[in-house]
């Protein structure tokens, strides 16, 4: 179908690209940053109830933001409900260039976007800048991918799978990248004909309704929307009869409900969630290079990334020098508020997050664990939590087994190759993992034996937007990214087309 004929539908009508963009800014106007509104079929709204999230690092409050109610979630699924076949219906190559022209304004608006990130989410401002790069890089790399259509000639039939838009798709996103995991999920979403209702994460709300307010100016009203709202708000929304798809990505324990709102109308999901990334080092490593590198995978994002490395699994012959090592580079990592010089480590994101971090800070003394470097936090205001590793805990103590989530991780032990394979695996988790050593042949054989979605090799959150990412086990189900993470927003359909009468 033509964009004219989009237009005959009443639904969209011819824009610079063809299509009529919702909330009509000029595409060069710069966001403002003191309002912060839902967008709900092409509008932005506030709502009667307003709430504040918080700056983690100063517990100054960040700027108001809606509370949707429940009726607001009935009118944005029905807006998108409506939005659903005339966007199907316009070109794949159109739907393309919508998505690309969103990532370039996002790239326009980096630095505003940046900068409120650090202040609502308490990252370093060089890494919110890297989290806005890799969002426009994730949806550049998905506006790249072409669905396939895959023809199989069979005498007097042609046989082909197609990949059609499955209808309503809901993206929840958690306080972690906040900016990055929407516009991935905006991407996939939209590029393969779906209408998408993004709901931030009640301590990150801010950016997530800044990102779908800018694309409002190169989507029609009702394909990109977004609710800010209290705990109440993902439940309403998974539960909705409309959607056709949940895309989530949080802690399992939340994915295990949405899982079960989803199946009472057999929505399909898409599951990200929690992680305990062993890293093996064996004992032919560079010992000071390695412990540079696994102090950064361990306390990037203070921790809070699902694939940080969250055990290190060290060769017995080695433990100690490598343990000394790291202890010196996490001694290098300097914690503070996002906007000072040099800091590497932000606060934990918000107090929830951090009682819950303290707590593993509790069993330091309950269970008499050896602290290698940290174990003491600073006090006073802001979240801030010290990278703090503890030297072999018990296998069977609550920080080798659970995911804290924060800047706290064990180091543990192996005898042999087999062992570290074994302990790597003893986990309901299998996000991703890591095998250090100086012998590629090994690290590599031992890699193939890792149950997790993600091994690498000699490195770790090494991620390319273009290829395939998702959990083993308790860490998920489905992929995002690459072009397993867009069939996940359609019907793989099959047609048996006759090639003559009969
Ligand atoms: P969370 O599960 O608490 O929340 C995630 C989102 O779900 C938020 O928007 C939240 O408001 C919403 N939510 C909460 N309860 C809900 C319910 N009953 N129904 C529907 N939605 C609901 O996760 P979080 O604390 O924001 O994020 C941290 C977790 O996310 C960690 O476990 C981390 O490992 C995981 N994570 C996984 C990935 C991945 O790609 N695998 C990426 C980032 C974070």
């Amino acid at each position: 179908m033509s964009p004219s004929a989009v237009t005959s539908d009443g639904h969209a009508a011819i824009g610079t690209n063809g299509l009529k963009k919702g909330h009509s800014e000029s595409k060069n106007t710069p966001l403002t940053w003191t309002t912060f509104s839902n967008v709900i079929d092409g509008k932005l709204e506030t709502t009667k109830e307003t709430r504040c999230g918080i700056n983690p690092a100063t517990e100054q409050n960040n700027p108001s933001v809606p509370v949707a109610s429940k009726e607001d979630v009935d009118r944005a699924m029905i807006a998108a409900q409506k939005a659903f076949k005339p966007w199907a219906a316009v070109p794949y190559a159109e739907r393309q260039k919508a998505v690309l022209e969103f990532a370039d304004a996002l790239e326009a608006e980096k630095e505003p976007f940046s900068k409120f990130l650090t202040q609502e989410q308490g990252k370093p401002i060089q890494f919110a800048r890297m989290e806005i790069d890799t969002a426009v890089a994730w949806m550049r790399a998905t506006a790249s991918l072409e669905l396939p259509v895959e023809k199989t000639d069979a005498g007097d039939k042609e046989i082909v799978v197609r990949y059609t838009p499955l209808g309503v798709a809901v993206g929840l996103v958690p306080w972690n990248f906040p900016i990055l995991l929407a516009a991935g999920k905006l991407a996939a979403a939209v590029v393969t004909g779906n209408p998408i209702i993004i709901k931030p994460s009640p301590f990150t709300p801010g950016g997530g309704l800044k990102l779908v307010e800018l694309a409002q100016r190169y989507f029609p009203p009702g394909v990109v929307q977004v609710l800010s709202g209290d705990d109440n708000l993902g439940i309403w929304l998974t539960a909705h009869p409309t959607p056709a798809k949940i895309s989530f990505t949080g802690s399992t324990a939340t994915g295990k409900k949405v899982m079960e709102s989803a199946s009472k109308t057999l929505k399909r999901v898409t599951l990200e969630l929690g992680g305990k990334d062993p890293a093996i080092i064996c004992d032919d490593v560079k010992i000071d290079d390695v412990a540079a590198k696994i102090a950064t995978f361990a306390f990037l994002n203070s921790g809070q990334i699902c694939l940080a490395v969250k055990r290190i699994l060290v060769h017995e012959k080695i433990i100690d020098e490598f343990r000394n090592a790291l202890v010196k580079h996490t001694k290098l990592l300097k914690l503070g508020e996002g906007n000072k010089e040099g800091v590497f480590l932000g606060p934990i994101q918000n107090s929830m997050q951090f009682e819950r971090v303290k707590g593993f800070f509790a069993d330091i003394e309950k269970e008499g664990m050896n602290v290698a470097v940290g174990g003491k936090n600073p006090g006073g205001k802001g979240y801030f939590i010290t990278p703090t590793i503890i030297d072999r805990p018990a296998e069977d103590s609550r920080l080798v087994i659970e995911e804290p989530f924060g800047p706290i991780v064990p180091l543990l032990s192996f005898a042999n190759d087999e062992e570290a394979i074994t302990k790597a695996n003893n986990t309901f988790y299998g996000l991703g993992a890591s095998v250090w050593s100086g012998d590629v042949d090994r690290a590599n054989r031992i890699a193939q034996q890792i149950e997790a979605g993600t091994v690498w090799v000699n490195t770790h959150f090494e991620m390319d937007p273009s290829i395939p990412f998702g959990g083993h086990k308790q860490s998920g189900i489905g992929n995002e990214q690459g072009m397993a993470g867009l069939k996940s927003y359609c019907n793989s359909q099959t047609l048996y087309l006759r090639k003559s009468n009969l």
